[in-house]
């Protein structure tokens, strides 16, 4: 430990020079007592903002009975959640996980099974889109397809198959005799909020249906309220055989699920795949409390509005400094801002505003409040974004002058 840049962790991550001590609904306080914004949200998983009362009550409470018991007993509050779930989408079967990638996994794993106990072993592969996100796991990485996530990992895992985003054809063509299923996220969150059309959907599913393969979401980041449904695949009609969800369904505990018709379920027997730590009782307390927010009475009403209200303000921005912001998209609180400075650049000039937010690709930013949200709240954001689109515009303008 001679070096004096030495510390203990992985380098993995190039973290910003802030320390956060505590946090209220959307706002948190560093360790000097100052307050940020935040629109990041722990990257769309603190859905219900920091210190919500009924979170840290059933916390709390389920701390002082049980933590942990494997998944070879009945564990309190699973049944109930995977319930909820089914009852509230189109699965009728749930695998609870804690985390996105282990999602995938069970996700991955069950389409394959599903042709696997239909006697078609072959047909493992699965058609992804570049730009996907799908998690850090050698499997994931090799369904999201990116050299730079891939590089030096050895031999990228077999039966994920990539073609362009938007590009009808070449996914017509993908498609063979080894296809399982198609994996795409309804909106592509990493790759730079960008929304699939509903109508592009649509035809997806009948792809699906005509060639007899699973239609598999991934909704880790734009399920659970985000876009003003309980999951994004609602605004356009249409159900998937298989889903994976985490982030928001936690509110900040680590929660993933696997949702699955019986169907596309139905090669995962006994045995065939498990996890110690997923659906242990403290995670399915929250879940559970995470859902009895979620889906009262107006919440989704809610989102919708703020996030109306948010377009707006953002639209009128981004007209009067097109030298700044490109363009605004996005479906409800999933935001993106594409940027004609690097995105970096203005993630910093928010960040000087005490807004967080944080990048993505294709050059864009994006915002990811919590879903519970004021509209006083997005008022602040939008002044706040105002002025780092000012101060970068002069600055812009100084430069080409
Ligand atoms: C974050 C994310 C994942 C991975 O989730 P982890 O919990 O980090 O493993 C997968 N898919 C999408 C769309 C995500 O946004």
């Amino acid at each position: 430990m001679t070096d004096a840049n030495a510390q203990p962790l992985y380098d993995t991550f190039a973290r910003a020079d802030l320390r956060f001590e505590r946090g209220e609904g959307v706002w948190l306080t560093t360790e000097n007592g100052e307050r940020y914004l935040d629109f990041a949200a722990g990257i769309a998983v603190n859905s219900l903002g920091y210190s919500h009362p009924h979170l840290v009550e059933t916390l709390k409470t389920q701390a002082e009975k049980l933590w942990h018991l494997s998944n070879i007993y009945e564990i309190p509050g699973q049944k109930r959640l995977g319930q909820r779930l089914v009852d509230n989408t189109f699965a009728d079967k749930v695998f609870f996980t804690n985390s996105g990638a282990e999602a995938l996994e069970c996700a991955i794993k069950t389409a394959r099974r599903y042709h696997y106990v239909n006697g078609q072993p072959e047909r493992f592969h699965i058609i992804t889109f570049e730009g996907a996100f799908h998690g850090r796991t050698l499997a994931t990485i090799a369904a999201g397809g990116q050299e730079k996530y891939l590089e030096g990992f050895g031999p990228k895992v077999s039966g994920f198959d990539q073609v362009p985003f938007g590009d009808e054809k070449a996914l017509k063509a993908a498609i063979g005799p080894q296809t399982a299923a198609i994996l795409i996220e309804p909106i592509q969150g990493e790759g730079g909020v960008r929304p699939v059309p509903d109508e592009d959907l649509r035809r997806l599913r009948k792809i699906c249906d005509e060639n007899g393969l699973l239609l598999i979401l991934d909704e880790v980041q734009s399920g659970v309220g985000r876009t003003g449904k309980f999951f994004a695949y609602e605004w356009s009609g249409i159900t998937p055989d298989i889903m994976a969800v985490a982030k928001g369904i936690g509110g900040g505990f680590p929660l993933g699920a696997c949702l699955a018709t019986a169907e596309a379920a139905k090669g995962m027997t006994a045995g065939v795949h498990g996890t110690t730590y997923g659906g242990n009782p403290l995670a399915m307390a929250v879940g559970n409390a995470v859902l009895d927010v979620i889906l009262a009475d107006g919440f989704f009403e809610h989102v919708q509005q703020v996030a109306l209200f948010m377009k707006q303000g953002l639209a009128s921005i981004s007209d009067r400094y097109p030298d700044v912001i490109a363009e605004v998209r996005g479906r409800g609180l999933l935001m993106g801002i594409k940027s004609v400075v690097p995105n970096t650049a203005l993630v910093q000039a928010l960040r000087d505003e005490h807004l967080l937010t944080v990048g993505a690709g294709d050059n864009v930013i994006r915002l990811l409040p919590p879903l519970v949200v004021t509209e006083e709240e997005a008022r602040e954001a939008l002044s706040r974004i105002e002025a780092a689109a000012e101060r970068l515009s002069v600055s812009a303008r100084q430069k080409s002058a």
